[in-house]
């Protein structure tokens, strides 16, 4: 699974970095990224969660094919 976020539509509410630690944390902007290329699988319920809880839709999950 892959994650990503979408800075555009970030509004830096600090959900996702708070759900998903291992996944997300705020850039020099202000905006949350994704720190890791590849979800392991024991951060993926939480990154679901994130995208879920995102106030904007700014979270984006791809799986894997
Ligand atoms: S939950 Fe969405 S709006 Fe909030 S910091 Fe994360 S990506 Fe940004």
């Amino acid at each position: 699974m892959k994650a990503k976020v979408d800075k555009n539509k970030c509004i830096g509410c600090g959900a996702c970095t708070s759900i998903a630690s291992n996944v997300f944390d705020f850039g020099d902007d202000g905006l949350a990224e994704a720190k890791v290329e590849e979800v392991k699988a024991e951060d993926q319920e939480a990154v679901k969660d994130a995208e879920e809880s995102c106030p904007t839709g700014a979270v984006q999950v791809e799986e894997n094919k």
